[in-house]
């Protein structure tokens, strides 16, 4: 059973237990996706419905920040904690080390991707990165094929909300990778293009704070954070927030 947090069920999992059921998937053979929700995604979902369904049919919800797991709080059915996509990432990354599985890397500015693969292949060694490409491509059918030539196992889909989700879904089956992630800006942390918040920040639940002070622009996404929560309230207390 998943915990509803305004119209979008979440896995109920710490980290460890995501990256285990993210490698069963893997071993399940067949074709899979994951999703990261973040606020924005949450408002996004309740006016896009095509977007809202794709999040719903997700073989894995993960939390991807305090925003969530404090909407959580607030219905009165709190998660265990926050799953960052970027850890969950990192944590599947070693396993696919230890386990001879392909990785793939989709999306981010021209370059960037190839930059991380390099930076995850030393991170984790005998981690296969299989191909990379770039996100501003204008044909769907090229970009499958790469990624079915490289036989890879896993895709790390890093386009923006909602479009790595939309993505995902319509085009995922046809690659023949057993499992897709929605990773958003990931591919830029691990390049190295963007820094990640200290683990003091990541710690207290501040990441978003730190990126705000690094990236004032972003306040206008930002501000859907506190627009969240005040949802999450007003559905506890007019009883919406049960539903499931
Ligand atoms: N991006 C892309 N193709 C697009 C639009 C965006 O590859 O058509 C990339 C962009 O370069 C960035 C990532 O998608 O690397 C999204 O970053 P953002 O900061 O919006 O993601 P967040 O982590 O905040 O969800």
């Amino acid at each position: 059973m998943r915990t509803d947090v305004l119209g979008v069920g979440f896995d109920n999992l710490t980290l460890e237990e995501a990256v285990a059921e993210g490698a069963a998937l893997v071993e399940a053979g067949g074709f899979h996706y994951a999703v990261t929700p973040n606020p924005e995604f949450l408002l996004a979902a309740r006016r896009n419905e095509p977007f809202r369904r794709v999040l719903l049919n997700a073989h894995l919800v993960l939390p991807d920040g305090i925003g969530v797991v404090y909407s959580a709080k607030i219905l009165g059915r709190p998660l265990r904690g926050k799953v960052p996509g970027i850890d969950f990432a990192q944590g599947l990354a070693a396993w696919m080390a230890g386990h001879g599985r392909r990785l793939f890397l989709l999306g981010a500015k021209p370059g960037v991707a190839e930059r991380a693969a390099a930076n995850l292949a030393a991170a984790y060694p005998g981690l296969t990165v299989c191909g990379a490409h770039d996100g501003y491509f204008q044909d769907d059918g090229p970009v499958v094929e790469a990624i079915r030539a490289s036989a890879a196992d896993v895709v790390f889909v890093c386009l923006g909300a909602p479009k790595q989700e939309l993505w995902m879904a319509e085009h995922g089956p046809a690659t023949g990778a057993s499992l897709m992630i929605g990773l958003g800006g990931a591919l830029d942390v691990f390049a190295g293009v963007v820094e990640r918040a200290p683990e003091g920040f990541q710690r207290l639940g501040l990441e978003w704070l730190y990126r705000l002070m690094k990236e004032p622009r972003r306040i206008g996404r930002m501000a859907k954070l506190p627009l969240v929560l005040f949802q999450a309230a007003g559905a506890r207390l007019s009883g919406r927030g049960n539903q499931a």
